[in-house]
């Protein structure tokens, strides 16, 4: 049985921001109820037990639980290396110290874009000057910092000059992550999605900067997977290494698997050990056996595991099937007809990404399913469809 390394603990779901490509899933009503301080600690404890050495507290916005700093000092009394990912909103001078005190390791702030217009435009609200206030106190304070960026059409063009205010913030590190399709950014594909063009010349941008800054700045580079000849090994196969805990204590192998029709395990009703080692939910795709062809007699069945479950399920209806984004799939044509539709650019400037909404942790109801490209006033800001404007997961780093 393999043991788990790393354990993504979703807080909350709770936001200020209203990113369109956000991973959190589209009805947060049913994750309202989160776990209370006491519950955290003992799932932390029980992941310890289980091998978990890396702590990733996320959300949501994870600085919105008030007894995060009571989270941070019980993990670090366990032994867990802690990491924040947070959008940088409400990381105050005391807040932050509060947190370096309880034995915080490091912090992970997102940022939609290099400038202040279409930062806030992409995020839904006002935010731009206070995550670079939050990217420096992280330095200030001494921690290593890490800049993630998701990237999708409306940003992609600006990767030089993201790349010289992540230099100018003196970041550790960059995360240029290439949305993944799942959650909202799912529900905004159509507006999302670059064209190959636009991919090029981003990574020529990369390329060129890791030259320029070897040793002084790590770029990370998340391939953009619709546009790959394989899949990703999705959390570096099902059950083997990750897995994460949402907010209500639903239990998953990856954030993104909520959307799966399988059964439940929750850590109110179960230990974690008896959900990682029994639990149909992570049995169901651990290890090859239950490959269909091609995967199954594939030479790269042990390195991509087949590619992502979620990604199988939302394009094709079965969770089972191997992952349409490889080219070997029967259902790549699906893959090839969204990517041709964004290189054509047919729907790009007509569609308008749904922003998601602001989520209250207990009376938000599912937002409204209807197809994308829907005129919708978010609760944050209204899309404007000319132009339109549009966590964590083992990364493929590309170019
Ligand atoms: S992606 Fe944006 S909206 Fe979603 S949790 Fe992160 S900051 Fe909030
Ligand atoms: S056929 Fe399956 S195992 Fe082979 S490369 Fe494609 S997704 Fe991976």
């Amino acid at each position: 049985m393999p043991r788990p390394f790393g354990l993504l603990a979703e807080l909350t779901y709770a936001c200020p921001l209203h990113c369109p490509y956000c991973s959190n899933p589209l009805d947060l009503g049913d994750y309202r109820r989160e776990l209370s301080t006491s519950e955290w600690q003992r799932v932390l404890a029980e992941a310890r037990q289980l091998g978990v050495l890396q702590l990733h507290l996320s959300g949501g916005e994870p600085l919105l639980r008030r007894d995060l700093v009571t989270i941070v000092h019980g993990a670090s009394e366990l032994g867990l290396y802690t990491n924040l990912i947070t959008s940088g909103i409400g990381l105050s001078p005391e807040r932050a110290e509060q947190l370096r005190e309880a034995g915080l390791g490091h912090v992970q702030i997102s940022l939609q874009a290099d400038e202040a217009a279409l930062s806030d435009r992409i995020a839904g609200a006002r935010s731009f000057e206070r995550k670079l206030a939050a990217a420096r106190l992280v330095k200030e304070l001494g921690w290593p910092l890490t800049l993630n960026v998701v990237l999708h059409r409306h940003n992609l063009d600006r990767v030089a000059d993201v790349l010289d205010l992540a230099r100018e913030l003196e970041a550790d590190r960059v995360e240029l992550a290439n949305t993944q399709y799942y959650g909202w950014a799912w529900r905004n594909r159509q507006a999302l999605l670059p064209s190959r063009e636009q991919l090029d010349r981003a990574e020529a941008v990369v390329r060129a900067a890791r030259e320029r800054w070897r040793g002084r700045m790590e770029i990370v580079y998340v391939l953009p997977d619709y546009y790959e000849r394989y899949p990703k090994p999705c959390m570096g196969g099902w059950g083997r290494r990750q897995l994460t805990v949402a907010p209500n204590g639903d239990a998953f192998p990856c954030p993104a698997a909520q959307v799966l029709p399988l059964p439940r395990a929750n850590v109110r009703e179960h230990p974690l050990a008896w959900i990682w080692e029994r639990s149909p939910l992570f049995q169901r795709f651990r290890g090859t056996d239950w490959m269909p062809e091609p995967c199954r007699s594939c030479a790269r069945r042990e390195l991509d595991f087949g590619g992502c479950r979620c990604q199988a399920f939302l394009l094709t209806g079965d969770a089972a099937r191997t992952d349409p984004v490889c080219h070997l799939s029967p259902d790549h044509g699906l893959v090839i007809e969204a990517v041709r539709a964004a290189d054509e650019g047919r729907r790009s400037l007509r569609v308008a990404p749904v922003p998601r909404p602001h989520p209250e942790r207990r009376s938000r109801p599912a937002p409204p399913s209807g197809p994308p490209g829907g005129r919708r006033r978010g609760p944050g800001q209204r899309f404007d469809p000319q132009p339109p404007t549009p966590v964590d997961r083992p990364r493929r780093e590309g170019v």
